[in-house]
């Protein structure tokens, strides 16, 4: 036994001595821009809440209005118990809201995006002779879901249309599966997908469009990146995720009827665990209709207004800024330890920005990753502004 332990220290051992570990802090009140953490007040940049729908009374209250009508779990799998109205009724209401960019849409409710990801993965590419062709930037659920599957995986360059061209042209995969990021969570950059979708539709391949930081956030109606570049497609196998912009949690797949279908015969993820509680999927329902509304038009308009203040204020010299026109504002500091000690300074004054490090990016793009939210204010960026340019000079 203790040379096992002794092994697992070794381990610890070794992410402490390159500045990797990671420390957990406990937030006391609701996810929103002034939390109570570990006993104190932090302005936090560092939620995927983009919407601030996570703590909004009318989605709070249909979670309560939820538990009330169907109880705090679900008590089994969709396939055998676990399938209620109100996951039925979100079902239906996403497909009907993601149906203008997919022919014959129906939509699968998730207990997680993780495991909306391994299942579109490991369900499409579930033949040794199906290609995954996957992004390098792919968030770890898709890379995950592709080692999953039975498919064979090849990995082009980020953002590079023509490097896939070349791996389509060259593949005689009878299966070939397209899979990306819509919004790249740690950079805010945005894929080329109406470049990406016209070569799917070229070489038949599908599509799989993670939406994790598009959806309720892009497009004028709040649809996502689909919406945003105008596309519509059979190809497109849409993920969107619930638990970010949505506020409350689980994600679905929104595609053909035939591969929904394929899903729920096939995906493990799906199938082999239980359903989330139905009171998430009521609550959702109010998500969605806020999103929808004109409360969330006017939400996206106030996010994109602290997005080009953000923008316009940063004054900053060493630390790179790649473009971002999204709620995703990294600044890419580089090493590990002045990642952590930029982020330390934050803190001391009261502001909770994450430093994010590999191996969750590449090795030597250590950075923090600002994420704005609706529920901000003008004068919480403009605090926030200050700070990181008065970091900035201090350290140079
Ligand atoms: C957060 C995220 C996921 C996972 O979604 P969860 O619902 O949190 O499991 C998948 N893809 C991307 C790009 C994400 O950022």
């Amino acid at each position: 036994m203790p040379d096992l332990i002794d092994n697992v220290r070794a381990q610890l051992d070794a992410l402490e001595s390159h500045s990797l570990t990671r420390r957990r802090r406990t937030a006391e009140t609701p996810c929103a821009p002034r939390q109570i953490v570990d006993g104190r007040e932090l302005l936090a940049f560092c939620s995927n809440d983009y919407l601030g729908l996570a703590a909004h009374p009318r989605v709070v209250e249909a979670l309560r209005e939820g538990a009330t009508l169907y109880g705090a779990g679900s008590g089994a799998s969709h396939l055998v118990s676990g399938h209620s109205r109100a996951h039925a009724e979100l079902e239906e209401r996403l497909a009907a809201f993601e149906a203008p960019h997919l022919e014959s849409s129906r939509a699968l409710y998730f207990c997680t995006g993780y495991m909306a990801n391994l299942a579109a993965l490991t369900g499409l590419g579930a033949t040794a002779d199906a290609m995954i062709f996957s992004e390098a930037l792919n968030h770890a659920s898709l890379i995950d879901g592709a080692r999953l599957a039975r498919a064979g995986v090849t990995v082009y360059p980020h953002g590079d249309v023509a490097a896939l061209e070349a791996q389509l042209e060259a593949s005689v995969a009878p299966v070939k599966i397209v899979v990306t990021d819509s919004v790249f969570s740690m950079d805010g950059d945005l894929a080329p997908l109406p470049a990406l979708l016209a070569l799917c539709e070229r070489h038949g391949a599908w599509l799989v469009v993670d939406d994790a930081h598009g959806f309720g956030v892009l497009g004028d109606a709040g649809r996502g990146a689909l919406e945003h570049f105008g596309l519509r497609s059979p190809n497109i196998v849409y993920v969107g995720t619930l638990g970010k912009a949505a506020g409350v949690g689980g994600a679905f797949i929104a595609a053909h009827e035939a591969v929904i279908e394929l899903m729920i015969q096939r995906a493990r993820p799906y199938i082999y665990t239980t359903a989330a509680a139905p009171a998430l999927a009521h609550a959702l329902l109010a998500s969605v209709d806020i999103i929808e509304g004109e409360e969330g038009a006017a939400r996206r308009a106030h996010l994109r207004a602290l997005i080009a203040q953000l923008d316009d204020g940063l004054r900053l010299e060493r630390w790179q800024r790649p473009a971002s026109t999204t709620a995703i504002q990294p600044i890419i500091i580089g090493a590990n330890d002045e990642a952590l000690a930029a982020a330390a300074r934050l803190h001391e004054q009261g502001l909770w920005v994450p430093a994010i490090r590999p191996p969750t990016v590449a090795v030597g793009t250590a950075r923090l990753r600002v994420t704005l939210s609706a529920a901000h204010t003008e004068q919480d960026v403009a605090q926030l502004t200050a700070a990181l340019n008065q970091l900035e000079r201090m350290r140079a």
